[in-house]
């Protein structure tokens, strides 16, 4: 498996399809950094690690999925760090570490039923996370030495 696997980029601004109004803001990389992962990294969501600039390091869920924006040929790589930010950090360094799988992508009966789902795959990564295995490749995967 290509799992746990690292990457960082830039965070871009998304086309607004309005993650934040629902309460779960997902930061998207630049296409270079999509393209970049391995081709046999499904489509789904995922759960992790990740870190923003120089700051700490969270727990996090994210999905890789078709790009509507490009006509569903590209795909799109979209992080949601389980923590209450201040400020919005477009232009920043976001560093993750993708740990594990947890469902393949889906379309939902209604607006009710996605954010239902969303919030247990939360809850599923925070779980995740908090086995030792799993607690332990947070240290690994970034160097936050400078701080
Ligand atoms: P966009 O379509 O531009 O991606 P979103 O509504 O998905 O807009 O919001 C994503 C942006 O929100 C991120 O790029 C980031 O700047 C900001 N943000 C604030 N808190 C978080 C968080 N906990 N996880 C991810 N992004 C966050
Ligand atoms: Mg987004």
């Amino acid at each position: 498996s290509q799992l746990p696997y690292y990457c960082c980029g830039e965070v871009v601004r998304g086309f607004g399809r309005g993650s934040k109004e629902l309460g779960v803001p997902t930061a998207n990389f630049p296409e270079h950094v999509v393209d970049s992962l391995p081709a046999d990294l499904t489509t789904g969501i995922y759960y992790g690690w990740g870190c923003v600039g120089t700051g700490d390091i969270y727990k996090m869920v994210m999905s890789i999925g078709w790009n509507p924006f490009y006509k569903n040929i590209k795909k799109s790589v979209e992080t949601h760090i389980i923590h209450q930010f201040t400020d919005d950090f477009y232009g920043e360094i976001l560093r993750i570490v993708i740990v594990g799988y947890i469902r393949p992508e889906k379309s939902f009966d209604s607006l009710d039923a996605l954010i239902a789902e969303i919030h247990s795959d939360i809850e599923e990564a925070k779980k995740q996370l908090d086995l030792p295995e799993r607690r332990k490749l947070k240290e690994r995967y970034f160097n936050n030495s400078h701080k």
